[in-house]
């Protein structure tokens, strides 16, 4: 018995005249995440995506679980593949789909048979093993319009196909396919969040992170290295920016009145990560805030934020309560390790009372007392260390 998967688009059926672009990239992505589960031949026809082993040797549960994060598919399955010989099928049907037989309450059947030459005509399939499944199952009852199990059978040219029950896929677009964007990431919990939800719309994503050694540990970057490494689950590899931000938060801290400081530090951040971001042919910065989280995030400081850079900023959280952010942060694995207590050079210099309503003019005229700005951020953005983090690890730091 041989098995395969099939996967389903979603919004890419959509796509009209580009879906033939979107779906060779859905499988590139697809290919590279399960290539460590074996060796596959992935090739599309009629609106579904076929990913069929080349040997024994692949580990179709992991390729499965793999592909269930893949986004730009919305639904899966595995089907067993026989010769079209009709008692084969019946037969196989009733082994490979017994644990889905015996569950159910009430299924159809439903044949497809693209190779004409086969002497049962799609009714007479449907029929014929619906009686078949009836015998062995008297649980079972048939039910047309809604059934619980769909039992399908295709007959192509190469072999019969049989396949039940789908599995959820990620949904969403391949990513890739809407371009690139750099992601601020912190060690909290919304950014990773933030991260995934565009990946989810297609984003390839350059996740870059500030530290400010010695305020903040080698311990509490590896934290967001761990986030990095949970995010390719979803992202694939991500090539992770790693900022200074030392020399520039003492010289905030140095020359601007302390209310201003977490906006100050902000801005130089989006400054930063613009420079990084178009140096990578990003088209967007993506930020993990949240309106009305904490007093750098009222709509004033966003505007200050904002203004630092040109580059469109998405929030994707900014409308989502803490509790809504936490549910996905769970559901992606990336909870139990945001909520270890390391610090963030956000936390470093925290004003006591932090401004809530800055305005640019005030902003601007702090930083204005800021010596050799421009040299600060180009050193910064010159002396970047570039981690690539795979679904193996992170050199160096993961292994
Ligand atoms: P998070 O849970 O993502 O840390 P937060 O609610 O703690 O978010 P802040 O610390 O105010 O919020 O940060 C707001 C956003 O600024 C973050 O979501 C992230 O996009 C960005 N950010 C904060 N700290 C860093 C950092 N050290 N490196 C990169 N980006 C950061
Ligand atoms: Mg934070």
């Amino acid at each position: 018995m041989k098995e395969i998967i099939l996967l389903k688009d979603g919004e890419i059926a959509l796509k009209g005249l580009n879906r033939s672009s979107f779906e060779d990239k859905l499988i590139k992505n697809a290919k590279r995440r399960i290539a460590p589960t074996g060796s596959y031949r992935c090739y599309k026809a009629q609106s579904t995506i076929y990913i069929e082993p080349r040997d024994e040797e692949a580990d179709i549960d992991e390729a499965v679980a793999r592909l269930q994060k893949v986004f730009g598919i919305a639904a899966l399955c595995r089907a067993c593949v026989v010769e079209k010989d009709f008692d084969l099928i019946c037969s196989t049907a009733l082994s490979y789909l017994d644990e889905q037989l015996r569950e159910a309450a009430t299924f159809k059947v439903k044949a497809k048979r693209s190779d004409k030459s086969f002497p049962y005509d799609s009714p007479k399939i449907c029929s014929e093993l619906g009686g078949v499944i009836l015998d062995h199952y008297p649980h079972l009852k048939v039910d047309v319009n809604d059934p619980e199990l769909i039992v399908t059978v295709e007959i192509r040219e190469f072999g019969a196909y049989i396949h039940a029950k789908q599995l959820p896929g990620a949904g969403g677009m391949p990513v890739g396919t809407s371009g690139k964007a750099a992601l601020l990431i912190s060690g909290g919990i919304d950014s990773p969040v933030a991260g995934y939800m565009m990946a989810k719309r297609g984003l390839e994503l350059i996740p870059i992170h500030f530290v400010s050694p010695p305020y903040t540990s080698d311990r509490a970057k590896l934290k967001v290295i761990t986030l990095v490494h949970k995010m390719t689950a979803y992202c694939g590899r991500l090539p992770m920016y790693v900022v200074n931000l030392t020399r520039i938060q003492e010289a905030i801290k140095d020359c601007c009145p302390e209310d201003l400081f977490t906006v100050i530090m902000r801005r130089f951040m989006m400054m930063i990560s613009e420079r990084l971001a178009l140096k990578e042919q990003c088209s967007a910065l993506i930020t993990g805030e949240s309106l009305a989280q904490v007093a750098s995030q009222t709509v004033h400081a966003i505007g200050c934020t904002d203004a630092a850079s040109s580059l469109p900023v998405l929030r994707p959280l900014i409308g989502m309560d803490k509790e809504e952010i936490i549910t996905i942060s769970r559901k992606i694995d990336t909870f139990e390790t945001s909520i270890e207590p390391y610090e963030d050079c956000c936390t470093v210099f925290t004003p006591k009372h932090p401004k809530t309503k800055p305005t640019l003019a005030m902003v601007t005229e702090a930083e204005a007392k800021i010596p050799g700005m421009e040299e600060m951020i180009a050193e910064a953005v010159e002396s970047v260390e570039v981690i690539l983090v795979t679904d193996k690890g992170a050199k160096g730091y993961i292994e």
